[in-house]
């Protein structure tokens, strides 16, 4: 009976209540917005020394008749707890190689690559490998031109079937890029056992590494690491010429951030590819 009391409590909590409306109905919504095909990919550039465009990070973005342009910081998490996000990542990833096709089509974009974001969830399914050879086959994209992003929390759970399904993937020739590196509880072991081919320096990092010292220190070393390792290296979220600088002293060559360019459209992606391509 303390048990049932304290459920009902919990039921009549107004806020709590409130709080799962407001999920469900963000819920409903995302649901109607997969069919409705609201959903679109952003592109932000990723930047050699020279200030030439080596790449594009995809970046999902949910555009709401209601809300408007919905940052996926707002609807990931709950996109992960509900599924949903295994048809929205297969989504991304049409539309990413749809992206590939079209940069290769140009011979001044088709060295280009495309990164995109996988979850958790996604990367755990068992036919993980199978649906990103699907998607690579079915749209023509050139293997050798995908990037996955994938972070470490979501390696944790099995290590092993990771290893296995980054290989798998890598014998096809797509790349692999530990987002947010530095932030896990395990870093290092992630890079000493997993065969990453790129490693990103968190922004959190880069945001004080004028500043604060113990940023600078960490970003130099995990430059050193990646030349060590022979894994390559980009910092993200570059805001500023300095920053930048700074990060080029320790010996990082590759750059994403505001500084050259938010993520953008692809209407806006072709006017920046235009000025920022090597001649
Ligand atoms: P992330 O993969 O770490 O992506 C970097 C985030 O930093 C992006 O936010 C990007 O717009 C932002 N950013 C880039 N440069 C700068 C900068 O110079 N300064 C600052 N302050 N921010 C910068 P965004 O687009 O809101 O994405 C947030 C997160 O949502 C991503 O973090 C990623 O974890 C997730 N995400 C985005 N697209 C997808 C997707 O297609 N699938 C999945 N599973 N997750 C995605
Ligand atoms: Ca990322
Ligand atoms: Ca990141
Ligand atoms: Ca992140």
């Amino acid at each position: 009976a303390k048990a049932a009391g304290r459920n009902t409590m919990r039921f009549f909590d107004p806020a709590i209540q409130e709080a799962a409306l407001v999920r469900a109905s963000l819920e409903a919504e995302l649901r109607q917005g997969l069919a409705r095909q609201e959903f679109v990919l952003f592109y932000q550039p990723q930047m050699n020394s020279a200030g030439n465009v080596i790449g594009l990070e995809a970046l999902v973005r949910w555009n709401n008749p209601h809300r408007g342009m919905v940052s996926p910081a707002d609807f990931i998490l709950l996109a992960e707890d509900t599924g949903l996000i295994l048809p929205l990542g297969r989504w991304v990833l049409e539309e990413a190689c749809r992206m590939l096709v079209f940069l290769t089509a140009n011979s001044s974009t088709r060295h280009l690559s495309v990164a995109v974001n996988v979850s958790a969830l996604q990367f755990r399914q068992p036919d993980f490998v199978a649906v990103v050879l699907d998607v690579l086959h079915s749209s023509g994209a050139h293997p050798g031109r995908l990037k996955i992003e994938l972070t470490e929390s979501l390696l944790l759970e099995d290590i092993e079937g990771a290893i296995q399904k980054i290989n798998e993937l890598k014998k096809h020739g797509v790349r692999f890029s530990l987002d947010d590196f530095g932030t896990g509880y395990s870093s290092l072991t992630y890079l000493k056992r997993l065969p990453f081919n790129q490693i990103k320096i968190d922004q959190s990092f880069v945001h004080n590494i004028l500043n604060d010292p113990r940023d600078l220190a960490i970003a130099n070393t995990i430059i050193a690491l990646g030349q060590t390792l022979h894994v390559a290296v980009i910092a993200e979220g570059v805001e500023t010429s300095t920053q930048r600088d700074l990060l080029a002293q320790c010996g990082c060559t590759l750059f994403q951030g505001y500084f050259f360019s938010r993520p953008l459209p692809e209407a806006q992606l072709q006017d920046f590819l235009r000025r920022h391509l090597a001649a």
